[in-house]
């Protein structure tokens, strides 16, 4: 849906393909069969592939056409099709490797002459990868994509492969540990393997900001001013850190204005869409907002089980699909939750030398059902007002009751107005939950409590952030 429109677009997404498939396949296997084969042409969705003889391409259909197929389709969110031709005996030897299209095959024997070059050019990316701050093992190929992901990862990957070009700004945006940082690592590090002499700068807004008071300290902002303009690529990571910090926006407000003249690329994340932020100048936010905004969402039940796996393999090891199928069912936050689930069950296995067993993986993760079930609308109340109650240190019993003491009457509405948010229950329910209530009552404390957001930031912070408690499983 992204890329259909242009010429021989599919080739970086068949090369993502056939890295996959590599990752999937003994490697025998793949050399015998995917080494034989190679990108020719792109069509309307469509991928055109070569091979040496029909009976090669026989095989490779036979066995292997749905996986191509599919994870095409995967990567490029479109229903791709796969065409295979037989190439001249001319052209057999230039069939070496999937990764390059037989085009361009002249160019990797010039290539293989000029070796010192190409590891020069390497030890640039390993060079470039030190000074841009990047975590390197975030990268496109252990980012599993699902529904919740497959736009913001396509977008990603496109940015990663025509920087400054296609997407520019671009925010990606979504909850606490869905993969944003992953996303954005990804695209830095792509651009620095493939393109060592683009400069390539990840910092998050904290580091920004950090770096930019210091900077004001020790009187040298133009230093500050030029290393971040100089960039060919800004990745800035976390920016609802700025929310109030005005000379910092206004910092960035400028930096903005100079790459995006000059055409670089600059990537910004954020915990909610940009319109949610408070207390960020209509002139910068209307800057993140110009490019194009694509948002994360938390994984479905198949996709967290292919994230499950995608991780268990990465860490060789290996865990029942009984115990599997419990986590992904029970753990429905958001990534990093998953991840640690399966962290502390890996970790306890390791430590005993053996597999560990079904009912000692549930005693481990002591999975909360009130917080661990799938949506919103299986969270209960009684669960709001129990993790509103504890956090004013009142109790379930008091907020539900009659007393209207000052210090019972926020947590009150606060929970009352956290149910309407997060829960589909109507205002007559919840009233009823709430003692009894009637349902103006409710309607009444999320108007008061809304009002009170938009004038205080921080009494806004704590109810987002006990939101964000109550629906992150945390
Ligand atoms: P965020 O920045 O949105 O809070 P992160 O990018 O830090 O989230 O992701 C949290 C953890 O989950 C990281 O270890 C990351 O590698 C992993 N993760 C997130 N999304 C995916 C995904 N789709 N596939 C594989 N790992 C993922
Ligand atoms: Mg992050």
């Amino acid at each position: 849906m992204l890329m259909s429109d242009t010429h021989n677009t599919y080739f970086e997404f068949w090369q993502e393909t056939a890295s996959r498939i590599k990752d999937t396949l003994p490697e025998q296997e793949y050399m015998t069969w995917f080494n034989r084969i190679a990108y020719l042409k792109s069509g309307d969705r469509k991928v055109v592939l070569a091979g040496a003889s029909q009976f090669i391409l026989d095989t490779v259909i036979a066995r292997y056409r749905d996986l191509i197929i599919n994870t095409l389709s995967e990567l490029t969110g479109e229903d791709l099709s796969v065409e295979f031709v037989v190439v001249p005996r001319s052209q057999i030897e230039q069939i070496s490797s999937p990764q390059k299209p037989i085009a361009e095959q002249k160019e990797t024997k010039t290539q293989v002459v000029l070796q010192p070059k190409v590891q020069v050019s390497e030890q640039k990316a390993l060079r470039m990868k030190a000074e841009s701050n990047l975590n390197p093992s975030y990268e496109f190929n252990n980012f599993v994509i699902g529904d919740n992901s497959a736009f913001a990862f396509n977008a990603s990957l496109a940015i990663a492969k025509n920087p400054g070009v296609s997407y520019n700004p671009c925010l990606i945006y979504g909850g606490v540990g869905l993969g944003k940082t992953h996303l954005l690592s990804s695209i830095g590090n792509h651009i620095i393997s493939n393109t060592p002499e683009l400069k390539v700068m990840y910092v998050t807004a904290e580091m920004f900001t950090n770096e930019f008071i210091e900077s004001i300290g020790s009187q040298k902002t133009q230093q500050f001013k030029n290393k971040f303009r100089k960039v060919d690529v800004l990745l800035i990571d976390d920016i609802h850190f700025l929310q109030g910090k005005d000379s910092t926006q206004e910092e960035l407000f400028h930096t903005f204005n100079n790459l995006y003249e000059s055409k670089k690329q600059m990537v910004f994340t954020c915990d909610r869409p940009i319109s949610e932020l408070k207390n960020i100048t209509d002139r910068l936010s209307s800057r993140f907002e110009r490019g194009l905004n694509v948002d994360l969402q938390p994984p479905n039940y198949e996709t967290r089980m292919a994230i499950l796996k995608k991780k268990l393999i990465e860490r060789k090891a290996s865990m029942s699909d009984e115990i599997l199928n419990y986590i992904a069912t029970n753990v429905c936050t958001n990534v990093r939750d998953l991840e640690s689930s399966l962290t502390k069950l890996v970790a306890y296995s390791e430590l005993l030398g053996q597999e560990i067993s079904f009912d000692k993986a549930k005693e481990l993760l002591g999975i909360l059902p009130s917080l661990a079930a799938n949506s919103n609308q299986t969270l209960s109340i009684d669960t709001i007002i129990k993790v509103v109650g504890e956090y004013f240190n009142v109790s379930s019993f008091e907020i539900k009751g009659k007393k209207k003491n000052k210090s019972l009457i926020q947590p009150r509405q606060i929970a009352m107005y956290l149910s309407r948010e997060i829960t589909e229950f109507s205002t007559t329910e919840i009233g009823t939950e709430f003692g009894g209530r009637d349902h103006t009552t409710v309607m009444h404390a999320y108007d008061r409590i809304e009002s009170l957001m938009k004038g205080d930031e921080s009494f806004a912070n704590t109810v987002i952030k006990l939101k964000r408690d109550l629906t992150s499983n945390k």
